[in-house]
C-alpha cells in the first residue's frame, strides 16, 4: 500500500490525533503517542501488519493516558495482542490502516 493511503487521522475519545510516519529513535521504538499534542508516531519502516499492531498499541497508550488507567505495559502489550487478533481473524479492519 502507497504511504498516501495510509490512515492519517484517527478519533480517539472524541478527540482527533494525527498519525505521522517518520524515523524514530531509539530504532527498537516503534510508535509515541503525544497525548497533549494529539499526536501519533509511527516508525515509518514498519510492515503491514507491524503498522496495525503499533497503531492499535499506541491508540490503547492513548486511552491509558486519557482515561488516567495507569495500565501497567504488559497490560497494553496484552490488549493490543489480544485486539489485534479480534480485528484480524473477523476482518474489522479498514482498508487503510
Ligand atoms: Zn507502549
Amino acid at each position: 500500500m502507497e504511504r498516501d493511503q495510509i490512515i492519517k487521522e484517527l478519533m480517539i475519545a472524541g478527540r482527533p490525533f494525527s498519525v505521522e510516519y517518520c524515523d524514530l529513535t531509539p530504532a527498537d521504538c516503534l510508535g509515541k503517542a503525544h497525548v497533549a499534542q494529539q499526536r501519533i508516531l509511527i516508525e515509518a519502516g514498519l510492515g503491514y501488519h507491524a503498522r496495525r499492531a503499533t497503531i492499535l498499541h499506541e491508540i490503547l497508550e492513548v486511552i491509558d493516558s486519557l482515561y488516567e488507567l495507569n495500565l501497567d505495559h504488559r497490560v497494553i502489550s496484552a490488549l493490543e495482542s489480544a485486539l489485534y487478533q479480534v480485528l484480524q481473524d473477523n476482518e474489522l479492519w479498514r482498508d487503510d490502516w
